[in-house]
């Protein structure tokens, strides 16, 4: 299928991130990245941007510039970031915005992937008797609740980032109890990797659900 992105035609979806990535890559940390300073670059990273399937919430009252900065998750990676015209920053991944047609399956079928490497987790924060952003004690209005210190969403976007050549599974089998989407075995693959990268990843801390709910 052949893209257009800013004035660059590209023959795939795959040569339109290779080269993606590459710029983000090379550029320099930081630096604005304006119609005057780089327009081919700009028009790149707005006709990103306006690809991304939350695009309206992401770019709000409108992009002042894009910079990119050092990834949070593994900072020798950029990733493209932005200052809105309100002084507001936030990122967005360019493979959310070329490789998704909906998020939603695989986004599901990562969470129960890592479902039980979460439980398993619990354990050590059976002492944490109060919750770390409010100091609030637990109480069953207010229960105890595991949140991603990085985003789920940010951890997701940086795996699919790195991982360009494998295939990212598009079918997914429905669990039969909870009616929720799961990798099927061919898929395994990349499963296991995902887990893997969770697994050394994800910082998970205790809070409580009133300040889970504010976060998201
Ligand atoms: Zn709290």
């Amino acid at each position: 299928m052949k893209i257009e992105l800013g004035n660059i035609y590209f023959k795939s979806k795959a040569e339109a991130i290779r080269h993606t990535k590459k710029v983000v890559h090379d550029y320099e940390r930081y630096i604005p990245i304006t119609t005057e300073s780089d327009r081919s670059t700009f028009e790149l990273f707005d006709s990103l941007i306006n690809m991304h399937p939350e695009s309206t919430e992401r770019i709000g009252i409108g992009v002042d510039y894009f910079f990119v900065k050092p990834n949070a998750i593994t900072p020798r990676y950029g990733e493209i970031n932005f200052r809105r015209i309100d002084g507001s920053t936030d990122n967005f991944s360019f493979n959310s915005c070329l490789k998704a047609r909906s998020m939603k399956p695989l986004y599901e079928a990562m969470r129960v992937a890592v479902f039980q490497q979460i439980l398993d987790r619990m354990p050590l924060f059976e002492n944490h008797k109060t919750c770390l952003l409010c100091d609030n004690d637990y109480h069953l209005d207010n229960p105890k609740q595991i949140d991603h210190v990085i985003k789920f969403r940010d951890l997701v976007a940086e795996f699919l980032e790195q991982f360009i050549s494998t295939d990212i599974p598009t079918n997914f089998a429905d669990e039969k109890d909870t009616n929720r989407y799961k990798f099927k075995k061919c898929d395994e693959g990349f499963e296991n990797e995902w887990i893997g990268f969770h697994g050394r990843k994800a910082q998970l801390r205790c809070i409580c659900r009133k300040c889970n709910i504010k976060l998201r």
